[in-house]
């Protein structure tokens, strides 16, 4: 793979330039740039400029408006509801966290559902910006389907991830985000591109069977959820917030009315916040730094985040795929 390199500034002006080249205008564009940046920042690689082609090529058909205002409406003291305006997550996440914050620091718990929106990003965004408020954030989004449910054979979950922040006094939060499928359709598309196997037992060829076959499962079979039946309820309960809780569209519904661009289907998120200094009382940090401790003193134990976190210190360029960003260029021009 020929690489080309860019500082994280000359990738935050590739991107907006694109998005606004597109009709993106500048709060918009602003906000998806920004959620790009930050993912290359960390090596968070598959939700960086890989995606700017879904986003303009969703801009490009209409299906998401480039131009949304999205507006916060109070449902009670403590859940407030996003109308995402059609337009990508970024901004209405944008619109709704800090209101988000503002309840929860009062309330100890608050409730965020984002609404009518398209998601395409990482989760941990949302999640590490409230732990940054000493706030703990959770986070979870449908998509379409390609997961089957545990005992299935045909996909009804998409790869539904969920993300969980603790904030950390002195230090860095602690941030899981992961997809509950075994693992993301496009790396087993690339495995099959490049002629490797996975796992056996991280989808189902086309006749139901467990492989090990990346082709059999990307070409009519299907992926199957991490850890069995457990990983398929958690992708059961991801689909129950992020669209009966918030009122959108399950995965399976947003497939049916998806105009199939390259974009991302519309779709709900579901984001909680708790308030340790509300809930836990003021020993919270030392108690679980305690914990952190005894976690990180066994053998090859690191904490989830803390990749990222090493990434984001290196404030140098970034290598990216030459043909990507030659792509994301006639995209602008
Ligand atoms: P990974 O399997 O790469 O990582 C999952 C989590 O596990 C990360 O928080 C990671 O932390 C942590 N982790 C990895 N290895 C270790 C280890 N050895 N010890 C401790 N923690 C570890 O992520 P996925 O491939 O499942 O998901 C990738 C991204 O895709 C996510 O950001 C998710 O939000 C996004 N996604 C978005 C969708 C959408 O519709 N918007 C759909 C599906 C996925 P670290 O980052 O520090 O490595």
């Amino acid at each position: 793979m020929t690489t080309t390199n860019l500082t994280l500034e000359e990738i935050y002006n590739l991107a907006l330039k694109t998005l606004k080249f597109n009709g993106c205008d500048e709060l918009n564009a602003e906000a998806v740039a920004d959620t790009v940046t930050n993912a290359e920042r960390d090596g968070s690689v598959s939700h960086g400029l890989f995606r700017i082609p879904g986003y303009i090529a969703s801009l490009k058909s209409k299906k998401v408006k480039g131009n949304a205002r999205p507006t916060n409406k109070f449902l009670t003291q403590n859940a407030i509801r996003v109308d995402g305006d059609y337009g990508f997550a970024p901004t209405a996440i944008k619109v709704g966290l800090p209101v988000l914050i503002e309840t929860t620091e009062k309330h100890g718990v608050g409730v965020l559902t984002i609404a009518n929106t398209h998601h395409f990003a990482a989760l941990w965004h949302e999640t590490e910006s409230l732990a940054e408020k000493n706030l703990i954030g959770i986070a979870c989004t449908a998509y379409k389907p390609s997961v089957a449910p545990a005992g299935a054979k045909k996909p009804l979950f998409g790869t539904n991830p969920i993300s969980f922040a603790w904030p950390r006094k002195n230090n860095s939060p602690v941030v899981y985000d992961m997809a509950t499928s075994t693992m993301a359709m496009g790396e087993v598309q690339v495995a099959a591109r490049d002629g490797h196997k996975v796992p056996y037992g991280t989808g189902l060829n086309k006749d139901g069977k467990k492989t090990d076959n990346p082709a059999d499962i990307a070409n009519g079979g299907v992926l199957l959820t991490f850890g069995d039946y457990k990983g398929s309820a958690i992708a059961m309960m991801i689909e129950l917030l992020a669209a009966g809780l918030v009122g959108d569209l399950f995965s399976f519904e947003a497939a049916k009315e998806d105009n199939n661009d390259g974009g991302p289907a519309r779709g709900g998120e579901f984001i909680m916040a708790l308030s340790p200094n509300l809930i836990a009382g003021e020993n919270w940090n030392e108690h679980s730094e305690k914990f952190f401790q005894e976690m990180k003193s066994l053998e090859g134990v690191r904490l989830p985040g803390e990749r990222r976190h090493k990434n984001r210190l290196n404030t140098g360029s970034r290598s990216i795929n030459k043909e990507l960003v030659d792509k994301i260029i006639s995209l602008s021009e």
